[in-house]
């Protein structure tokens, strides 16, 4: 029996009545969207850090600041969305450490799309690829290595240096209106506009979307990929909520957001990418250049019989993550006792909700590890856990590693694998707590 099986059979099930005692805010605020007034809390994930607010060594004695966690659902038109609190240009500072380049699997996924792209839409030296969210350059770089003209739109310095470096231009400011305004002035349209992992950290989302009706040409085709409400739901993956993520979409309610800026869905894809996304296709509302695909209508219909059409699906989330919390700190507690050493792997902000959610600091982790170098020699918000280079684990052996970066399992699994050399076992916290 594994340590996880056993503390399974004795968890006791959370009563419901968790945080009744608390008072009830009469409104968290408008929805970001229709403006209906907010008052259901789909998740509420306490006091939390900044959750990509990485930390030097040399900051362990300064205060740190924490904000209200909570993921809300608008009972009008059920956009999930964040508690709104802090402005984004705070948030995304330009320290910010997130480089897409550091995953394989990440970089792989990027080719394959770049590659289709070019053969479904027939990119060639004539057209124009505009990226929103460039980051280092990892998707832009397999369409300007075909002699297919890019530019990419980034507001985080460090990481458009990297694509600038590379021979990506780089346009150096947060998308929107004005942002397509002033590009479309100086001659710039686009064929084809990527936008993946972003419509989730845009502030403006109504904003943010008529920048894609203005910059596109007429026959161009914009594509968004984004974590699947859906899974999050079903796999009680809580711990991709933290304050940069401002929704969580289905196909249903970013369709009607297209809607009202006249842009129409054409067709989708599901990916396995964070734990199950959603890659959207989209063109101009009456175009019809593209035949709507009938997997748009198969999306909507599974997204409906998952009950996502109505509120009170969203609201059982709660409960559960209540009840994995105290899963995880049986299996953490239980290996203390037995004198385990645990390490973790990885750094990604998911990684930081849950630790900090369930209150595992070094006191039951004693370093994570990180292959982006940008990371390294820095502590995680909240928890001070520090972060070492992956070469650690091999010289400190540790029983448990603790994979945060949980989509990445199978990849991390393959590259650690040496830890079984010396009785060394893999844990993940999603979608349930397990030792492997
Ligand atoms: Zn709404």
């Amino acid at each position: 029996m594994t340590i996880a099986t056993a503390i399974h059979k004795t968890t006791v099930p959370e009563p419901s009545t968790v945080g009744a005692y608390l008072p009830r805010s009469a409104s968290f605020g408008r929805c970001r969207f229709c403006s209906a007034e907010l008052r259901d809390v789909m998740a509420d994930l306490g006091m939390q850090p900044v959750a990509n607010a990485y930390r030097a060594f040399d900051q362990i004695n300064r205060m740190e600041p924490f904000f209200p966690l909570r993921a809300l659902v608008c009972s009008n038109c059920m956009l999930v969305q964040a508690q709104e609190f802090e402005t984004a240009d705070k948030l995304f500072s330009d320290d910010y450490a997130y480089f897409s380049s550091f995953s394989d699997s990440f970089l792989n996924h990027a080719r394959r799309y770049a590659h289709e792209s070019i053969r479904r839409f027939g990119l060639d030296c004539h057209s124009r690829v505009v990226e929103v969210a460039s980051n280092d350059g990892y998707l832009l770089r397999w369409f300007h290595e075909q002699g297919i003209p890019v530019l990419g739109i980034e507001p985080t310095a460090s990481t458009a240096q990297a694509a600038a470096a590379m021979g990506i231009p780089v346009h150096s400011s947060f998308f929107g209106v004005k942002t397509a305004r002033e590009l479309r002035a100086v001659g710039v349209q686009a064929d084809l506009m990527p936008a993946n992992n972003v419509v989730a950290h845009v502030p403006d989302i109504n904003d943010f979307i008529e920048g894609f009706r203005i910059l596109l040409k007429p026959k161009g085709v914009a594509s968004f990929e984004f974590h699947h409400v859906m899974n999050l739901l079903r796999l009680n993956q809580f711990d991709t909520i933290y304050h940069e993520h401002y929704y969580y979409h289905s196909l249903a309610t970013f369709r009607r957001i297209l809607h009202e800026h006249k842009l129409d869905v054409f067709d989708v894809e599901k990916l396995p990418t964070h734990g199950g996304s959603l890659r959207v296709f989209v063109q101009h509302a009456g175009s019809g250049i593209h035949a709507v695909s009938e997997r748009v209508e198969q999306v909507l219909r599974e997204e409906r019989l998952a009950g996502l059409d109505r509120v009170e699906t969203y609201l059982g989330l709660n409960d559960r993550i209540r009840t994995m919390k105290h899963n995880l700190l049986s299996v953490l507690i239980q290996a203390k006792r037995e004198g385990k050493r645990i390490a973790a792997y990885g750094a990604p902000a998911k990684g930081n909700t849950l630790l900090n959610f369930a209150g595992v600091r070094n006191d039951f982790i004693d370093y994570t590890v990180d292959r982006n170098p940008a990371k390294q020699q820095h502590m995680l918000p909240g928890t001070m856990i520090p972060i070492l280079s992956p070469d650690v684990v091999f010289e400190t052996k540790p029983d448990l590693l603790l994979v945060l970066i949980w989509n990445l399992f199978d990849e991390v699994q393959e590259q650690m694998s040496d830890i079984r050399s010396w009785g060394g076992r893999f844990m993940v916290a999603m979608p349930e707590v397990r030792v492997i």
